[in-house]
């Protein structure tokens, strides 16, 4: 039998570290005899006085008490309510710390779970002005003292953190979320209280079609009726420029669910545009729609560019959504099968598909992993298949069943380095060669790394 080894802290202790990383949280981590503590709000090389909050066996938290000495790359955060809001999380660092540690995350990442070493991960590509990219925002109403609030929820809690401004969202966003707390209270619209379940107003979302500078107001309310509908709309109309629609959407569930089911536009069209390159995508209350349309369309460039189509190939494009990277791709390919599991998205796709006189792509919804298999049986065959799973991953299933189609070329898109090193495991296991990892920051001041990965059959 072992001996209990004694933890090196305890709770309450103050202890002394240098910050050696950083988790996917956006958390420091450093160490004590081994032990690694994480410390919200530290950096890479800070030194720094931390008291210990909590020890579990493999790892404890910790509060940062005193700066010893700060990082080159702390920076003074702009965000007024960057304290309280559990929005961004890296807003005290620079941005070219952000993207530094994004690739070593990614790197480390690779190493540790997937055993994939040599393989280039490259600088990751940032946007030049990292600030209100944005084009959706869901922000949650309610009530504090008597007064209406709006803004985002604060880390790991459904408390509001009342705001007039957001850094990471459009403009427009913050001029439609003060119009509408500024006329609710003006008209007596009762705020949504989410723990009675009683009130009004639960949510305003905005959407932009940045090249189109096409505005959509969604306002969310637990009762069937809007209030001063008309009003509202008066307003709107008045002070939003680039509002093109407004739609009513109820949800009187107990829900985190934003939208409800029913639901119709009381003024103007039931749709925004927005173009990424050449693309243009239709946007409506309920579509998945990139949140960074610049970055996504660096993002698909890179994975156009690994996909180094010539206009012959036939294409899979797994978890594609409303098409958005299938369309990319059809711009290139002879043919390309997109699969969704979202029968909506695959309706949007087709339509999104039409719209720009795409004839040589195809959508069928259901799940990847059942999907490719069939068409696999059916003798179907891709001369390139690209990925874009949610966070946890590809399903086993679809991995097996492209390590038997055979692509000569595979473009992994991910959104979590962790599964991501995971399945490349998997599929170099099978046969493929990882040749470059492209880390772009889709998400700037917040801790999300997106990556898209080049694999060969060897
Ligand atoms: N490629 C798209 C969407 C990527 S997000 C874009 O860039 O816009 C991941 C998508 O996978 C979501 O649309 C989600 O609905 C879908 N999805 C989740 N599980 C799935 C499964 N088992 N099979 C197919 N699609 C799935």
């Amino acid at each position: 039998m072992t001996k209990k080894q004694a933890l090196p802290v305890k709770k309450n202790d103050t202890v002394t570290v240098t910050i050696e990383d950083l988790t996917h949280e956006g958390h420091g981590v450093g160490k004590v005899d081994g032990y690694p503590l994480f410390i919200p709000m530290t950096l890479p090389d800070e030194e720094v006085k931390v008291k210990v909050l909590k020890t579990t066996k493999n790892f404890g938290f910790g509060k940062l008490e005193e700066m010893v000495q700060a990082s080159e790359d702390r920076t003074e955060p702009p965000c007024p309510v960057y304290d309280r809001c559990g929005g961004c999380q890296l807003q005290h660092f620079s941005y070219e710390g952000q993207l530094k540690a994004k690739q070593k995350q990614v790197k480390d990442v690779l190493e540790r779970i997937g055993k994939i070493k040599d393989v280039p991960v490259h600088p990751t590509l940032g946007m030049e002005d990292p600030w209100r990219y944005r084009n959706k925002s869901q922000i949650p109403v309610g009530s504090e003292s008597g007064r209406i609030i709006a803004g985002f929820y604060a880390t790991r809690s459904h408390r509001i953190v009342d705001t007039d401004v957001c850094l990471i969202q459009e403009e427009i966003s913050d001029r439609v979320m003060n119009i509408v707390k500024q006329e609710a209270d003006r008209f007596g619209i009762q705020p949504y209280d989410e723990e009675r379940h009683k009130g009004v107003l639960r949510h305003v979302v905005v959407r932009y079609g940045r090249t189109s500078g096409e505005v959509m107001v969604v306002l969310v309310t637990r009762t069937k009726h809007l209030p001063h509908a008309e009003d509202l709309i008066a307003v709107l109309r008045e002070k939003v420029p680039g509002l093109k629609s407004v739609v009513h959407n109820i949800n009187d569930q107990r829900t985190n669910v934003i939208l409800g089911n029913k639901g119709q536009t009381i003024w103007g069209s039931d749709v925004i545009y927005d173009s990424i390159g050449e693309v243009k995508f239709t946007i409506s209350a309920r579509s998945f729609y990139q949140i960074n349309p610049v970055q996504t369309e660096v993002l698909y460039q890179k994975a156009l560019e690994y996909a180094q189509l010539t206009g012959e190939e036939s294409v899979i494009d797994a978890y594609c959504g409303i098409g958005t990277i299938s369309l990319f791709l059809a711009q290139k390919a002879k043919k390309v099968f997109g699969v969704e599991i979202i029968r909506q998205a695959i309706e949007d796709a087709k339509a999104n598909a039409e719209l720009n006189g795409f004839n040589n792509t195809e959508f069928e919804a259901g799940p990847a992993e059942e999907v490719i298999p069939a068409w696999h049986k059916k003798g179907n065959q891709a001369d390139v298949i690209v990925v874009d799973p949610p966070r946890k991953g590809c399903d086993q299933e679809l991995l097996d069943t492209m390590l038997a189609m055979k692509p000569k070329r595979i473009v992994y898109v991910s959104c979590n380095p962790a599964t991501l090193a995971r399945d490349l495991r998997i599929l170099e296991d099978g046969g493929y060669q990882t040749q470059e990892v492209q880390p772009v920051d889709m998400f700037p001041q917040t801790s999300h790394v997106e990556c898209v990965a080049w694999l060969e059959l060897a």
